[in-house]
């Protein structure tokens, strides 16, 4: 280890790694979230099925699926409030990650939410969150979030942060 200093819930990890990953058939999600504040998802157009996160190809019956714009608004299916973390996120500790099913949606994914007043009851499953864009967006997952739908309006009114499309 060097000299460098660490918090006490900061996990050890720093690390240069130059990569170029390519996203393929996923780009469009994360274009569409960098420039316009939007999350699309993709239904399946033989059953049915709505996938957040999308799949290019329905995982159910192996059809091709299209793009659908979703509701920014959705129901935490289960979570946990994360203490120890890596340097990427250590400023934002205690946060709070969870599974999250968008109104519409038949699947939920992983992303972050913020409280104002984090406690485990203001994060527990069937909590209603809405996502809160960075205005600063570099097309990655961290360039939105989810906060409980009635701190909705505080967080987009902080400098930083803005409403979705
Ligand atoms: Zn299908």
């Amino acid at each position: 280890m060097s000299d460098q200093k660490f918090q006490a819930h900061e996990i050890r990890d720093r690390i240069a790694i130059n990569y170029k990953y390519s996203l393929g058939g996923q780009s469009k999600f994360f274009i569409e979230v960098m420039n316009n504040k939007k999350i699309l998802g993709t239904k399946c157009t033989k059953c049915g099925k709505t996938w957040m996160p999308p799949r290019i190809n329905c995982s159910d019956c192996y059809t091709s699926a299209e793009w659908i714009e979703m509701k920014q608004t959705g129901t935490i299916q289960v979570s946990t409030i994360v203490w120890y973390t890596t340097s990427a996120f250590i400023k934002a500790i205690p946060y709070a990650i969870g599974y999250i099913k968008l109104d519409g949606a038949q699947t939920a994914f992983l992303q972050g939410i913020f409280s104002e007043n984090l406690v485990p009851s203001k994060v527990k499953k069937g909590s209603r969150v809405k996502a809160v864009f960075l205005k600063k967006r570099e097309g990655k997952m961290t360039d939105f979030f989810f906060v409980p739908e009635d701190e909705y309006e505080t967080w987009i009114n902080k400098p930083e942060y803005e409403g979705g499309a």
